[in-house]
């Protein structure tokens, strides 16, 4: 789905709004969480718009793969031994920003559930 000029992650996709970048990949972009919950707390996010992580995996289900991708390269570089992957998806679970985007948790040893 093209950008959505009224998307937060769209903007900073597009460069617009700044954001610290930490990996990328032709059909992903990453960067820090500006309200970190962990010692790593990045952002998983497809270039491309789509409104959660469901509408993402349904249209372009590789891309949803490159988003785990891109989450073991991200804790790779950030040498982190463990790490957790959330999808908020809906206001009822937390979602606040319509693009899908992969939170990447760690360094830290972590409770379950949390
Ligand atoms: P959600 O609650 O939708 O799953 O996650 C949205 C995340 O985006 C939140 O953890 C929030 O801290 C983060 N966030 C909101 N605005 C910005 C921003 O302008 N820059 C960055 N880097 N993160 C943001
Ligand atoms: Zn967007």
């Amino acid at each position: 789905m093209s950008a959505d000029a009224d998307c937060l992650f769209c903007k900073i996709v597009a460069g617009d709004v700044p954001a610290t970048v930490v990996h990328e990949t032709a059909t992903t972009l990453a960067f820090r969480d500006i309200n970190p919950v962990a010692p790593t707390h990045v952002l998983v996010v497809p270039r491309s718009h789509h409104p959660n992580a469901a509408a993402l995996a349904a249209a372009e289900p590789t891309v949803a793969a490159d988003l785990l991708t891109s989450a073991q390269a991200i804790a790779d570089a950030e040498g982190i031994s463990g790490y957790r992957l959330v999808f908020n998806t809906g206001a009822d679970a937390g979602q606040t920003v319509f693009h899908a985007h992969l939170h990447v948790l760690g360094g830290e040893t972590m409770g379950w559930p949390a």
